[in-house]
């Protein structure tokens, strides 16, 4: 089958396109590399089923083309990361709500069959535990600008939603919890490739608040064949699907982690939120994803424990070219 993948040169897009790739499929990568990287794609570039294409989903043209052309949509494409919202807030608002309106507006014209990306941060701030797909969303105040990439990505789910009960549309959204591994970069926050850098080099893991707030990393090994299998499932249509790990960390257990595995001599400081991010800033206490509704309709498994991640972006962190920056 032709899918395009929006967003194909990130982190996240990069592992599935190897996967389409790697099962048979002919994969049309979109990606305007403003934070994604051709490194990523290096292993597939030059297969004969990899077109890759520069360009952004703001682009009407070339996003009418692409969907033409292909059978499927998988809509990865985004500003993602707390730091990237918060330092550019116009420009992440106008990637993820035009670029999601435009990628469904013709995916919906051709009929294709997409997958959205979604985010365990469209909880908002609700703690609960295990947060099921139903929950509510809490939020701050609209003052506060990371509460801007909840609502910009809720805003993609009402879309998405609103197209299928409209249109009959079929779509698919995934909400990602913490999604970790090798290639991630920590140039837009991610905590993991950031800690797992300051030990490396000796410096100060930074955690930031009190470190007592946790989350549930999902390896991106797991959520790339997750998405395949949903993107191609019919029951998944018109729904909603957590995918997350099932192992919860305090941050400051992560850091402890990282340090111990690394063997780093790095001290571990806690930086109050509000020099780390800005003024009132404010932080997710809890994430824990249910993940029954996945595995009632995929085959789906979280195949690797936290240290195991770890120990791959350690050695990734390692090895990589680029290791010194
Ligand atoms: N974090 C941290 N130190 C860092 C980067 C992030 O303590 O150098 C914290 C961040 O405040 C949050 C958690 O780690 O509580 C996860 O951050 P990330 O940006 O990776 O993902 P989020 O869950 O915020 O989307």
């Amino acid at each position: 089958m032709r899918v395009l993948v929006t967003g194909a040169a990130g982190f996240i897009g990069s592992y599935l396109c190897e996967e389409l790739v790697a099962e048979g499929h002919e994969v049309y990568g979109l990606d305007n590399l403003s934070t994604g990287s051709l490194s990523n794609l290096q292993s597939i570039q030059n297969h004969r089923h990899f077109h890759f294409v520069r360009g952004s989903v703001l682009q009407r043209n070339v996003v009418l083309e692409l969907t033409a052309t292909c059978e499927s949509v998988v809509h990865l494409a985004a500003a993602v990361g707390v730091q990237l919202i918060v330092d550019k807030p116009l420009e992440s608002l106008h990637t993820n709500i035009q670029g999601t309106e435009i990628v469904l507006e013709y995916a919906n014209r051709f009929r294709k069959k997409i997958f959205i990306a979604s985010t365990s941060e469209v909880y908002g701030r609700n703690s609960a535990v295990p947060l099921r797909e139903e929950d509510d969303r809490i939020y701050g105040s609209t003052t506060i600008s990371r509460w801007s990439y909840a609502g910009s990505k809720a805003m993609d789910e009402f879309f998405a939603l609103a197209y299928h009960r409209t249109t009959g549309l079929p779509v698919v959204i995934g909400r990602f919890f913490n999604t970790v591994g090798p290639r991630q970069t920590g140039r837009y926050g991610m905590v993991i490739p950031r800690f797992v850098r300051q030990a490396l080099r000796g410096e100060t893991i930074t955690v930031y608040g009190d470190g007592s707030q946790t989350r549930t990393f999902t390896f991106v090994g797991d959520v790339a064949p997750a998405i395949v299998r949903l993107l191609f499932e019919p029951r998944a249509e018109g729904q909603i699907f957590n995918i997350g790990g099932e192992q919860e960390v305090s941050i400051l257990e992560l850091a402890q982690r990282v340090k111990r595995l690394t063997g780093s001599a790095s001290d571990i400081q806690c930086i109050p939120l509000d020099q780390a991010y800005m003024e009132g800033f404010e932080d997710m206490q809890r994430r824990v994803p249910n993940i029954g509704k996945l595995k009632s309709v995929i085959r789906y498994r979280n195949s690797l424990s936290l240290d195991q991640i770890l120990k791959r972006v350690i050695e990734f962190e390692r090895t990589r070219p680029d290791a010194g920056q």
